[in-house]
């Protein structure tokens, strides 16, 4: 799925790392994101300490890995990458927090994944750049102190809300990561097609930020297709090329992908527009109810489809009116 916000192959890892920003003047909007980070980075740099811990919050494909890397490029720091998936246990976690270096930079991916047990370790590492090991087990095991190096952990989360407090309390900063707007994502688009060396009209470019759900991955990943389909056809990349591309891979007129189409489908047509709750959508949709929340509604609401209310979600007359439905009650 073109619009799937989720990074998606091997081949598209290797493309995004080219066409990553490596500072913070090169990445594109999260203009307020951007100057919070300057000063927490540029403040620890002054007192030659390590940055505090900072949490990305965000839905996918929206910079947290490229920031993440910022951070440790812009202090000179080396870069480690994990993920809460990949941390099942807490000896997972001691692995890599002991073999730091100093002012390294942790950058863990869907922190709110991890394991329990390594989660309550982290909360003393990150505190006192400490953790207690256990050695032996039954009645004779006893808990060995290990001092770590100072550490600058950078977390993502798909939403700040999903982490136990205790976890959250311990980031010195949290940037929300918002949807780009379509000027935004021209400049991005801009700069990609500059790196590939692709001529591409700028009214194209237009049309494609249109149409990539807010998401800088999406919009790069369009502009690939739309070269295939320029080079296939022989022509330039312009409008019609974009129109012609992203319409033979049914790529909505709003950027709207599989699920997000599930969801709206399912609020108009079998549930007469709303309200509906987020469990009840969740499980018609087959889908888990957090990933509606985190990475579905988001998006929806911020082009207006959708509306929250107390008694659940609910379709707006655009929503109606894009789908080509006549809605339930209207006269
Ligand atoms: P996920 O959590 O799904 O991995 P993410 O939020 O970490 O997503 P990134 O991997 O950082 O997203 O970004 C995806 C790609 O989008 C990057 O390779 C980069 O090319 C592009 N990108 C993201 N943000 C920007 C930006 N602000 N300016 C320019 N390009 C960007």
């Amino acid at each position: 799925d073109l619009t799937d916000p989720v990074l998606s192959s091997e081949a598209e890892l290797a493309f995004e790392g080219a066409l990553r920003p490596k500072s913070l003047e090169e990445f594109v909007g999260q203009t307020r994101v951007r100057g919070q980070l300057q000063l927490l980075l540029t403040a620890a740099t002054m007192q030659q300490r390590t940055p505090d811990h900072i949490l990305l919050a965000g839905p996918p494909g929206l910079g947290k890995t490229t920031l993440a890397m910022i951070v440790a490029y812009e202090g000179g720091r080396p870069l480690r990458m994990s993920s809460g998936p990949a941390i099942q246990h807490a000896g997972d976690l001691a692995a890599i927090l002991s073999s730091l270096v100093p002012g390294e930079v942790l950058f863990i991916d869907e922190v709110h994944r991890m394991a329990r047990s390594a989660e309550e370790m982290l909360y003393l590492a990150m505190e006192d750049f400490r953790i207690d090991i256990m050695v032996g087990k039954g009645a004779g095991a006893t808990s060995v102190p290990l001092d770590l190096a100072p550490f600058t952990l950078v977390g993502a989360t798909t939403r700040s809300g999903l982490l136990p407090n205790p976890l959250r309390d311990r980031f010195g900063f949290t940037a929300h990561l918002e949807f780009y707007d379509e000027a935004e994502l021209e400049q991005v688009l801009v700069r990609a097609a500059t790196m590939l060396g692709l001529d591409v009209d700028r009214e194209a470019l237009a049309e494609i930020a249109g149409r990539c759900r807010g998401t800088p991955r999406i919009a790069n990943r369009l502009l690939r297709r739309v070269r295939d389909y320029a080079l296939v056809h022989g022509g330039r990349a312009d409008l019609g090329a974009v129109r012609a591309a992203l319409d033979l891979y049914d790529v909505d007129p709003l950027g709207l992908d599989r699920l997000d189409r599930a969801v709206m489908e399912t609020i108009l047509t079998r549930f007469g527009g709303g309200p509906v709750g987020l469990n009840t959508l969740a499980v018609s949709v087959g889908e888990e109810s957090e990933t509606i929340e985190a990475v579905v509604e988001p998006f929806l609401v911020r082009i207006g489809l959708i509306t929250r209310t107390p008694r659940g979600r609910m379709a707006t007359p655009s929503a109606w009116r894009h789908f080509g439905i006549p809605e339930v009650g209207a006269t």
